[in-house]
């Protein structure tokens, strides 16, 4: 069998799939932060593409993607299948392992097949800038990427920490005629409210959301996205399952095992919806599937399933949700990209149903995995997906123990080449490991919106 299975450009999906069609429980309706009111695509209109706004809410199976989303995503799609044989030989397990490689695409991320579909629906609306929030730069940098394939601008709200850590993921914006800005910052209210609290803020995603919601719902020319949680969001990474569960046929291998990282939740989607498929639909009804977190920032295996704000000022809808609080600020980890205090309804609707598992590390351990991989199979992982290869390789240690010959997939969200200096914190020692912030949490958790459903 080949160790890396690549499709023709021809074979990137046509459709995505929309797992709003065959859960069996729908996630509760968000509601309108200051009402408190079920809300309706009418309360998104002032921020989100009405194609956008569509899919948030549709129930039907598969979606098309317009052709010119396609042919842009062409230029790194179909991304390839690998199995890792030489990690499988280090680990001395009966195992296989595969991965799908999201690192490919121009920005290094997974990031990429949702911020072109985004684009594109904000231009048929006549749009002509998106403001967004970044938090690793990895958003920010796939957001300006595809605006200005579709000649729109771009406003990036970076977290100051993450601008400060990585000054080049800033120049990659810029290269793509993106403006770029430490959040908090003093240009909107929201901004201005958290530097008179804390002027030496690191910042938060939490923060950097509210600040490009103002943004965009105060200029009548300027909408609003999110590169991760929302359903829109899931539904245009599902590319990365569907062709997965191809390249696995031509491997004539069925997974046994499907594991990704989760921040706000959406390469875990892209990979897992279309097994989670499988696993309803009873094609494929034992598959694990796995979701890795930071111990830092353990949203679904820690956290409460309850309605909880997207932010930390309270702006956007209020979602149901696995949650730690909307005004939790997480520890510094390096995965900036899994700081995130709640997590996608879909998600989270899955995981409180038992259709998939979490699971949550510290970043030393996720780190030393990373160094192996990058060893065995060359690739060096972004910390984020250092995360998934940590649950793949412990899976992988488990069937060494029983001698099962399981087939995992896990997928690699994106490349490091704009992290170093996190793998240089951690040859240096200095990373630290942050214990569960269970006060912290506790205390944000007790100021939870509250619904009267
Ligand atoms: C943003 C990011 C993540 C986390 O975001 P999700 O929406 O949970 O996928 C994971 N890996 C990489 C490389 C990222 O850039």
């Amino acid at each position: 069998m080949p160790t890396k299975i690549i499709l023709d450009e021809n074979e990137i999906p046509k459709k995505w799939y929309n797992i709003q069609a065959d859960m069996p429980n729908l996630p509760g309706i968000p509601h309108n932060p200051i009402t408190k009111k079920a809300v309706e695509a009418k309360d998104l209109a002032p921020i989100f593409a009405d194609g956008l706004i569509k899919q948030e809410f549709s129930t039907e199976k598969y979606i098309d993607i317009p052709p010119e989303v396609r042919e842009i995503l062409t230029l790194w799609r179909p991304s390839p299948l690998l199995r890792a044989e030489r990690l499988e030989k280090l680990l001395k397990t009966p195992a296989k392992i595969y991965y799908k490689y999201e690192g490919q695409s121009p920005s290094g991320s997974h990031k990429t097949n949702t911020s072109v579909a985004q684009a594109y629906y904000n231009k048929e609306d006549g749009i002509e800038r998106i403001a967004t929030e970044t938090g690793a730069g990895q958003w920010g940098s796939a957001l300006s990427f595809a605006t200005q394939f579709f000649g729109m601008e771009c406003t990036i709200y970076m977290v100051r920490g993450s601008y400060e850590q990585k000054p080049y993921r800033k120049m990659m914006m810029q290269t793509w005629g993106a403006k770029c800005y430490p959040s908090p910052t003093t240009m909107t209210n929201s901004g201005r409210e958290i530097l008179k609290r804390d002027p030496n803020t690191s910042g938060s995603l939490g923060i950097a959301i509210s600040e490009a919601v103002e943004d965009a719902a105060t200029h009548e020319n300027t909408n609003y996205a999110l590169g991760s949680v929302l359903n829109h969001v899931c539904l245009h990474q599902t590319v990365i399952g569907l062709e997965a569960r191809k390249q696995l046929d031509i491997a004539e291998e069925t997974a046994d095992i499907v594991i990704g990282c989760a921040g706000g939740g959406s390469n875990f989607a892209g990979i897992a919806f279309p097994f989670v498929r499988d696993k309803i639909e009873k094609k494929n009804p034992d598959v694990e599937i796995i979701a890795s977190e930071p111990a830092a920032c353990p949203t679904l295996t820690k956290g409460l399933y309850a309605y909880d704000f997207g932010d930390v000022a309270g702006l956007t809808p209020i979602m149901q949700m696995y949650t730690l609080g909307h005004d939790f600020i997480p520890p510094s980890i390096h995965a900036g990209g899994l700081r995130y205090h709640g997590m996608s309804p879909l998600v989270s609707r899955l995981h409180a149903d038992g259709l998939i598992k979490s699971v949550a590390y510290h970043q030393n351990e996720c780190f030393k995995v990373a160094v192996d991989f990058a060893k065995t199979e060359g690739i060096i992982p972004a910390p984020e997906s250092a995360h998934a290869i940590k649950a793949a390789v412990e899976q992988a240690l488990l069937c060494k123990k029983t001698g099962e010959e399981k087939t995992i997939v896990f997928n690699l969200s994106g490349h490091a080449h704009f992290d170093m200096s996190a793998y240089e914190a951690y040859f240096n020692k200095t990373l630290p490991d942050y214990e569960y912030p269970a006060e912290l949490i506790k205390e944000s958790l007790s100021k939870l919106p509250h619904i009267e459903d």
